[in-house]
């Protein structure tokens, strides 16, 4: 075998290999046909093979497949912009495209340096950035460095460039071992004391917007973005949302901030952005940070970042074929629906021996599995418990993957209610049987 699967561990890689796609559905070069349960990794929307987009992206072919952004326009570029800017939260004016969430966020960072470095009032020791234990913005090493997941980013470490990382709301193990009643707001007094002593020399807070996915599907307690938004507001820092897994309608509205009246100064989207048919991604900015970089040629103020296939027509031809699916089909009407039927659905998880806690925002959902539900004992990873639940699923023609001891559920949002049913029943019954 020539391929080398990205984090997968080779030597235990049980070979499945998919040639099909229709709705929620992936088929195996068996003729096997399996659920989609994580939406081909939380980036399919409308289904596979969805005729609107297929059509649209047809149609572009008989057009042009791909020219440059370097200094160069497109159509469907074009459209797509001023769409992405009239669904998004206020303020957010200008789109700099890319390639995938990693690269979203890199951009972000980049902007947010740069940014200081050379706005109308220039704070040039504004250098450094703020994120959140067991954070994910990415693979690549500036996405890394703001990252905070040990197993993926302890390795890196002497390449990364240095951060202040706060603790994060992760309410069922609180980092001040709190529980909800006697709570007290602990992780943001922390947060507003590591502003108050680093706010000069701070250039931007980036976060996940109510719920950190790849560090375990950990939901924040309602008011903690907004009060991100009014702290970093008040010291001047700016915020960064990363809406890569949560934007496009994952959490019940187009994006997650829109859930606390927040507008980002940066945001960063991909996934759910092209319903996971091409790789694309984009970073909103608001007009004020745009302007910065405004200048002669000489002033060196230009944003120098553009890969090669930034802003491929083909690629944001079926980006507005899905936005546009979101309106012609009311897909976040339809889905209000379908999170109370996944809420009813899932909690019946919760009196399983070894579920700590089940978590849902939306169509966000991720099971907590523990050694002891008492103690909240965690499994040691090399138990690779999620693993094996996804393996069982497996054979109940179920494909979902794990974050480490928690089990994500994460269906396109076009999925059926009986296909919802089967998907949790199957995936009920493999936590059951391991
Ligand atoms: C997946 C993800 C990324 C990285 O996106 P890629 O397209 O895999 O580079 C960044 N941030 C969040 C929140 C993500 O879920």
């Amino acid at each position: 075998m020539a391929i080398w699967h990205p984090f997968t561990q080779m030597r235990e890689y049980e070979p499945l290999v998919i040639e099909e796609g229709k709705g929620a559905w992936l088929k195996d070069i068996q003729g096997r046909w399996y659920l989609d349960g994580v939406s081909s990794l939380w980036v399919n929307v409308h289904g596979h093979r969805n005729p609107y987009i297929d059509k649209a992206i047809k149609g572009q072919l008989k057009k042009i497949a791909h020219t440059t952004l370097l200094g160069l326009g497109n159509i469907p570029a074009i459209e797509l912009a001023e769409n992405l800017i009239a669904i998004s939260p206020k303020g957010l004016k200008k789109v700099f495209y890319s390639d995938s969430g990693s690269e979203a966020c890199e951009i972000a960072l980049k902007i947010a340096f740069q940014y200081w470095q050379q706005c109308k009032k220039p704070q040039k020791r504004k250098q450094k950035f703020i994120h959140l234990d067991l954070s994910y913005h990415g693979d690549t090493f500036g996405a890394v460095s703001v990252g905070g997941i040990e197993l993926f980013h302890n390795i890196y470490s002497p390449f990364l460039f240095k951060t202040i990382s706060t603790p994060p709301p992760y309410c069922y193990r609180c980092p001040f071992n709190k529980t909800g009643k006697i709570c007290g707001k602990e992780c943001l007094s922390k947060l507003e004391k590591i502003i108050k002593k680093n706010h000069k020399e701070v250039a931007g807070l980036i976060m996940e917007p109510l719920i950190q996915g790849a560090g375990g599907m950990i939901i924040h307690p309602p008011g903690y973005l907004k009060e991100v938004r009014r702290l970093t507001r008040r010291y001047n820092i700016l915020l960064i949302v990363d809406e890569v897994a949560t934007g496009f309608g994952r959490t019940g509205t187009m994006f997650a901030c829109e859930r606390e009246g927040v507008s980002p100064d940066i945001m960063a989207v991909a996934k759910g952005l092209s319903s996971g048919y091409l790789p694309l991604a984009a970073t909103l900015t608001t007009d004020k940070i745009y302007k910065a970089f405004l200048g002669t040629y000489d002033e060196k103020k230009t944003f120098f970042h553009g890969h090669t296939y930034t802003g491929n027509p083909l690629a944001c031809s079926a980006a507005l074929a899905n936005l546009s699916i979101f309106k012609k089909q009311k897909t976040l009407e339809k889905l209000k629906t379908k999170i109370s039927w996944l809420k009813k659905l899932v909690s019946p998880f919760a009196s399983l021996e070894h579920v700590g806690e089940v978590r849902q925002c939306g169509f966000m959902v991720g099971i907590e599995l523990v050694k002891d539900k008492e103690t909240k004992e965690e499994y040691p990873w090399q138990e690779k418990i999620g693993i094996k639940v996804c393996l069982k699923a497996r054979e109940k023609d179920i494909i979902i993957r794990p974050l480490g001891n928690v089990i994500v559920i994460m269906p396109p949002l076009s999925i059926k209610k009986w296909e919802l049913e089967k998907l949790i029943c199957g995936v009920y019954e493999s936590i059951k049987e391991k």
